[in-house]
């Protein structure tokens, strides 16, 4: 039997490797392992002292089998169509089983067009998977549906390459294999090689022209740093109901963040939104006031060390990762906490 494959492909920022891509490499870490094989990385990147070769060496230290670097010039920025150009060829050549990729705007622009490209199926979204089965012959996914209202479990059916998409923080790299083997080490092996990507490079275009960035948001919030964050949801009501809000992060020395709801109507900025499509956090405290706790929200928070949930329904998803659950209203429950820390201080 041939031995069963998984790549997984890394999106980079500005040459590092992002805390996503290092969530998919633990994803891929864990896939292998469950197929008895081990995960080989893939970076796209322009070539020369911005190139990829730092971040390379740096994916090389993590327990794989194999880093394959595609450099070239139209890979400097991200387009599809030299994403694709790139991914199509080779994918088509090596025939990985599975090709995971970390679930962002990115990936969603252009992993659909490379499936259809080389016939691949395509799971975006991932949240999780194991192998119910003795011997892994059978993988169960798991995805949400319907704005996260539902959990899919999906078996795919028929052959070739499957491409996955996995939700930021669903395989957080500080508890999975990738944190096993930080930066330098390699499981005694000795770092992967680092080798081209076996692709034909030289016909890949741009399809697009950058014509520049611009960052959205003023003052930027890095949540991704506090120690504790006080975070607000829907049940508030309003924001001029924010006050008492403000007040609890103030006594704890915290910020304030929100679920997508607050964020969407315009309650705070959209630096604040923790979850799949905001920030990812861990602070020591995280307290979530009026936030029901859906899977795409949970991503972003659940590496928190203490969760503190405030909900008036006690049959609300936020409680099944919150450490200490205050069953009531918030308006009443988060002045009371408020003059509690003031008093034990
Ligand atoms: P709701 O689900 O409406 O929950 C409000 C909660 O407040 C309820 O549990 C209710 O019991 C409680 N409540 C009401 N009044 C009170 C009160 N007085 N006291 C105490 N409790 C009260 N969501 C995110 O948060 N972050 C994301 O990054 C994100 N990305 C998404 C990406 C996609 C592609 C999609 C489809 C959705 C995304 N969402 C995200 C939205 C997510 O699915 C949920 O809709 C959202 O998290 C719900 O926000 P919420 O908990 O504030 O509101």
């Amino acid at each position: 039997m041939t031995a069963r494959r998984v790549w997984v492909v890394l999106q980079l920022k500005e040459g590092q490797v992002p805390r996503v891509s290092w969530d998919a490499v633990a994803a891929a870490q864990r896939l292998a392992g469950l197929l008895g094989t081990r995960a080989e990385a893939v970076l796209l990147g322009g070539g020369g002292p911005t190139g990829v070769a730092a971040a390379a060496r740096e994916v090389a230290g993590r327990d794989l089998a194999a880093v394959h670097v595609a450099e070239h010039e139209a890979l400097r920025g991200y387009t599809p169509g030299a994403y694709i150009g790139a991914l199509a060829p080779a994918l088509r050549e090596a025939r990985p089983d599975f090709v995971l990729f970390p679930h962002t705007y990115q990936t969603v622009d252009y992993v659909p067009r490379l499936a259809q490209a080389v016939g691949a199926g395509l799971l975006p979204e991932v949240t999780g998977f194991d192998a119910p089965a003795e011997g892994a012959g059978e993988l169960l996914w798991t995805r949400p549906v319907l704005g996260g209202k539902l959990q899919a479990r999906v078996r795919i059916k028929g052959d070739g390459p499957v491409l996955v998409s996995v939700q930021a923080g669903a395989f957080p790299a500080e508890s999975g294999a990738a944190a096993a083997a930080p930066p330098g080490s390699d499981g005694g092996r000795g770092p992967a090689e680092i080798k081209p990507l076996a692709a034909d490079l030289s016909a890949i275009r741009p399809d697009r022209e950058i014509l520049g960035y611009e960052e959205v948001g003023g003052s930027q919030v890095d949540l991704s740093k506090a120690e504790v964050i006080v975070a607000v949801g829907r049940g508030l009501g309003g924001p001029e109901k924010l006050g008492p809000i403000e007040e609890l992060a103030r006594a704890l020395g915290g910020e304030i963040g929100a679920s997508r709801p607050v964020i969407d109507s315009g309650w705070l900025p959209r630096e604040r939104q923790i979850g799949s499509s905001g920030q990812t956090v861990a602070p020591k405290l995280y307290i979530a006031a009026g936030i029901s706790g859906a899977i795409q929200h949970l991503v972003g928070m659940k590496g928190s060390t203490v969760i503190v949930a405030i909900n008036k329904d006690p049959s609300a998803p936020i409680f099944t990762v919150a450490d200490y659950g205050l069953v009531g209203d918030l308006h009443e429950l988060v002045p009371a906490l408020t003059a509690a820390i003031k008093a034990a201080k």
